[in-house]
């Protein structure tokens, strides 16, 4: 048992299962410090709208600060972590500082997997924080105007073709959303191309969309793809990516100046700086209370976690959310002198949305698809946004768009990246960098 009043919990990691953590420990009137490389929670699953110019990057971030204004027992530091000692326990952050704890909760979450196909990493776009959306949007705005003022059709074929990779919810809904942007924006924004001339390319290598769904409303999504004009591939293998073109296992190439990756996940990287055990995909393996095995004081949460027995958890934000408040309960149980509770997951339900009026869900044994289910989609995703200013703006934006047929504000912000910079520097020089300092 230790001491509550004067045990320090480090909560590592400002996403969903941080975030809960973090209130449930500082509500009970825990010590706790709060570390994340940015300064704010972000809200993923609405990062395609980021990168398709339906929000703007604020609307779907909160700051850590914020958060924390009225919990006067946390606090928050911003700081990348590159390493750790799970035995003298201590975090290592690049600046060379260490971060003493005597409990921790690991949620740094996913990064994009890439199965080492070549050009996965480094030709495609991805989606997993702000700045991958920043630089996709800005993309897609520039390689729009640059197809307005070409002549040459097949450059500008290639310009026009966006081929999306992985036909999972992120994939289906970043379809969804370009298919509306070509169908809404296009005619009124580009006078020297057709809509048409705009080609939307979803490859998934298993043979459907939406594994998780049911059969129905896989194939509902499928079909409210193809009348929307996106070609959905399924049993399409990718075997190599460049920046201007797709190569598939059955010897086709698709000539494209935009592909974004939506395939995979694995751990964040730091996952394997830890000095935990990993497992599939970079994962910390935890037994089914989120301990780590051998390291008593340590848990993990979220995207991050492989849980033992459990495996097959999707990654996705409501078991992040049990699973940051089941780590910290069990961190308050200890401090008690009670024993961990082994996790148990509530499942609340799946959806994906394909545009304007279209998704499906299902929650329970209850499939619904079309309006009902883009309705349930709208309310759930606000309810579920940190900040009232900040679900009201998206509201307001989602009434605009609706309304008037528009999206938001399409400026091209921020300088044109160097090539190579479709994704962030890998992160072993920062380590590195860190270790040095440190030693
Ligand atoms: C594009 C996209 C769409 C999605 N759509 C949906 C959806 O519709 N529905 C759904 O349920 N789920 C969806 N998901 C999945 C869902 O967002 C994740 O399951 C959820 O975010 C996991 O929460 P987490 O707390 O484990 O990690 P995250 O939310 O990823 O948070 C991890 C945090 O750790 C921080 N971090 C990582 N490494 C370090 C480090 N070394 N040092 C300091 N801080 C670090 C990061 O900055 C981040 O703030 C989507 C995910 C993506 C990427």
């Amino acid at each position: 048992m230790g001491d509550r009043s004067a045990a320090r919990v480090v909560v590592l990691g400002a996403g969903f299962a941080g975030l809960r953590a973090v209130r449930r420990l500082a509500r009970a009137g825990m010590r706790v410090l709060w570390v994340d490389g940015r300064n704010y929670h972000c809200f993923l699953p609405l990062l395609y709208q980021v990168a398709t110019a339906g929000l703007e990057p604020q609307e779907i971030a909160y700051p850590a600060r914020s958060i924390l204004r009225r919990l006067p027992t946390a606090e928050f530091r911003l700081a990348h972590v590159v390493g750790g000692d799970p035995v003298g326990r201590t975090l290592l952050t690049a600046a060379g500082d260490r971060l003493a704890y005597d409990y921790l909760i690991v949620a740094t979450g996913g990064a994009a997997e890439d199965f080492g196909i070549p050009g996965a990493r480094d030709a495609a776009f991805r989606l997993y924080d702000l700045e991958d959306a920043r630089l996709l949007r800005n993309h897609v705005l520039r390689t729009l105007e640059q197809a307005e003022a070409l002549d040459d059709p097949a450059a500008r074929a290639a310009l026009l073709t966006f081929v999306i990779v992985g036909g999972g919810p992120t994939g289906v809904e970043m379809a969804g959303a370009l298919a509306e942007f070509r169908r809404h924006v296009v005619p009124r924004d580009y006078r020297h191309f057709h809509p048409d001339a705009l080609r939307i390319v979803l490859l998934e290598a298993g043979p459907e969309l939406l594994p998780p769904f049911a059969s129905r409303l896989r194939q509902r999504a499928r079909r409210d793809l193809a009348e929307r004009d996106v070609e959905v591939r399924t049993g399409a293998k990718v075997t190599r990516i460049t920046e201007d073109r797709v190569e598939l296992a059955d010897g086709e190439t698709i000539v494209t100046r935009t592909t974004i990756w939506a395939a995979g996940i694995r751990a964040a990287p730091v996952s394997t700086y830890l000095g935990l055990p990993t497992g599939r995909s970079g994962r910390i393996r935890v037994d089914p209370t989120l301990r780590v095995p051998g390291y008593p004081r340590v848990f993990a949460a979220g995207d991050v976690t492989l849980v033992d027995g459990a495996e097959r958890l999707p990654q996705v934000a409501q078991v992040a959310i049990q699973q940051g408040e089941h780590a910290a309960e069990n961190v308050l149980r200890i401090l008690r002198g009670d024993p961990a509770l082994p996790f148990a997951y509530r499942d609340k339900g799946s959806m994906a949305t394909i545009g304007r009026s279209r998704a499906v869900a299902m929650i329970g044994r209850w499939q619904v698809a079309g309006h009902l289910a883009w309705l349930l989609w709208l309310v759930v995703h606000l309810v579920m946004l940190i900040g009232f200013r900040n679900r009201l703006v998206v509201l307001v934006n989602w009434a605009w768009s609706y309304l008037t047929y528009d999206f938001g504000l399409r400026a091209i912000v921020g300088a044109e990246p160097e090539p190579g910079h479709r994704i962030a520097p890998a992160p072993d020089a920062a380590r590195q960098r860190a270790a040095g300092a440190a030693s």
